[in-house]
């Protein structure tokens, strides 16, 4: 399972990477805000990035068939334009969600890899991206964050800290112990990595360490690509996580339960 999802275009020369590289994996590995995990059960939660119309048609009405709702990062300059890889929902889209239950949180204006920017250029981008969606959600507060690619950076993640609720990585774990409120450990739920019985391994650690696992998708199709998984694969985890008895929350509901800020 790779660290860093979707689409994650090489940077333009080794010495770019090197130094992207170190910034990330030094961001990722220093806590500034952390909180104890300590639950009645565990929580399984499932997230989608960017998101695709089928996260939005076949992916929610799937949860809330088996009475479950999902949290759905909007990266706001990319709604309603069509991709290489699929088509990402229009503005009504996020509303509806929100009105069903669902939690829509932060993906950036610009969907450009936090370290790339200044942290001005971040500010700027995040604000632009809350703007966006409290225009479509007013009276939203205390959104949580997912990094574009998976990718963090040592002075962006000090700004979310202060200015996001919590923000969702794209490194897999369970989240266990003290959590670093600015990355959570999230799982990739795409069927060319994970199958029904990787899946009830996964969900059988959360269970057996009493944590809190977050999964990320992105479209769900039949035939989903790379990043996305299958209607049955996304059914099979949710009834499996209900077999066990897990709570599933959205990423909002799960930081409530922990005690979060
Ligand atoms: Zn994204």
């Amino acid at each position: 399972m790779t660290e860093i999802g979707l689409d994650a275009v090489p940077p333009a020369s080794e010495a770019n990477i090197n130094r992207f590289s170190f910034n990330h994996t030094i961001a990722r590995r220093l806590p500034f805000r952390t909180v104890p995990i300590r639950l009645d059960r565990p929580i399984l939660s499932i997230s989608f990035d960017d998101f695709p119309v089928s996260a939005y048609e076949l992916g929610a009405t799937l949860l809330e068939e088996r009475g479950v709702r999902g949290t759905y990062y909007a990266c706001t300059g990319q709604l309603g334009s069509t991709t290489d890889l699929w088509t990402v929902v229009p503005p009504d889209a996020v509303v509806d969600l929100h009105q069903r239950g669902h939690e829509i949180g932060l993906h950036s204006h610009g969907h450009a890899k936090v370290h790339d920017l200044s942290p001005a250029a971040f500010r700027a981008d995040l604000a632009a991206n809350r703007a966006a969606l409290r225009r479509l959600l007013p009276g939203t507060s205390h959104e949580t964050f997912a990094y574009p690619y998976g990718y963090s950076g040592i002075r962006q993640k000090l700004l979310l800290g202060k200015l996001a609720r919590a923000s969702r990585s794209v490194q897999p774990g369970i989240n266990t112990g003290k959590l670093d409120l600015d990355f959570i450990k999230a799982t990739e739920l795409i069927d060319c990595a994970q199958s029904a019985a990787s899946i009830g391994h996964l969900l059988d650690q959360a269970c057996s360490q009493n944590g809190w696992l977050v999964f990320l998708s992105h479209d769900v199709a039949d035939s989903p690509t790379r990043y996305g998984c299958s209607p049955a694969l996304l059914a099979a985890t949710i009834e499996q996580a209900q077999k066990r008895d897990m709570a599933i929350l959205t990423i909002a509901q799960a930081l409530d339960e922990i005690g979060a800020p």
